[in-house]
């Protein structure tokens, strides 16, 4: 599919909606903190829109007995280079070191019923698109995943 410049607040609010829509995504209370005026991005709505439906899916499966997603965006320097900057974080049950390591890679999975792709395919297109997706976790407490993508779009 084809890149355009695209709103990525836009993208969190219709994402938002749909994830609270799942089963589970019910008893948890959601915080939207969205920075005015972002520049856009240059990307396939359609693949980001896949990437925040893979971590918000992942951050209601981690928060079992309720809890909150916070989905903050904002601009951020990277290296000297603006970034729009998207920040997932939710009150789960956190990721534990050894298996930190590990949740990017083809097919690693925690979950019965996982493909354990989501994350895997997530970070490749955030790649392939100029930015990066990290995570930072503390076991038993929450995650954060933090999307990056330029902030710039041809011919804006
Ligand atoms: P799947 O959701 O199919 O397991 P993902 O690639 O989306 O595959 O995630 C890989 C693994 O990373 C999960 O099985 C889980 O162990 C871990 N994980 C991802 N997101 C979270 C989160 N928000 N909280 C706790 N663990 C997570
Ligand atoms: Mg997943």
């Amino acid at each position: 599919a084809e890149p355009t410049c695209t709103d990525i607040n836009a993208a969190l609010k219709k994402i938002l909606i749909f994830a609270s829509q799942h089963r589970g995504g019910k008893n948890i209370e959601k915080r939207l903190e969205l920075a005015e005026n972002l520049p856009t991005v240059y990307v396939d709505p359609k693949q980001i829109q896949q990437v925040f439906l893979n971590l918000f899916l992942n951050a209601v499966q981690a928060m079992q007995s309720g809890g909150t997603l916070t989905v903050k965006s904002g601009l951020a320097k990277v290296d000297g280079i603006d970034m729009v900057q998207v920040r997932v974080t939710d009150t789960g049950q956190g990721i534990p070191p050894q298996i930190l390591e590990k949740i990017f890679t083809p097919f690693f999975t925690t979950k019965a019923q996982g493909t354990g792709l989501g994350l895997a395919i997530s970070h490749r297109l955030i790649e392939q698109h100029g930015g990066r997706l990290s995570v930072v976790s503390q076991d038993g407490m929450g995650t954060t995943f933090t999307v990056e993508l330029p902030a710039y779009c041809p011919g804006q």
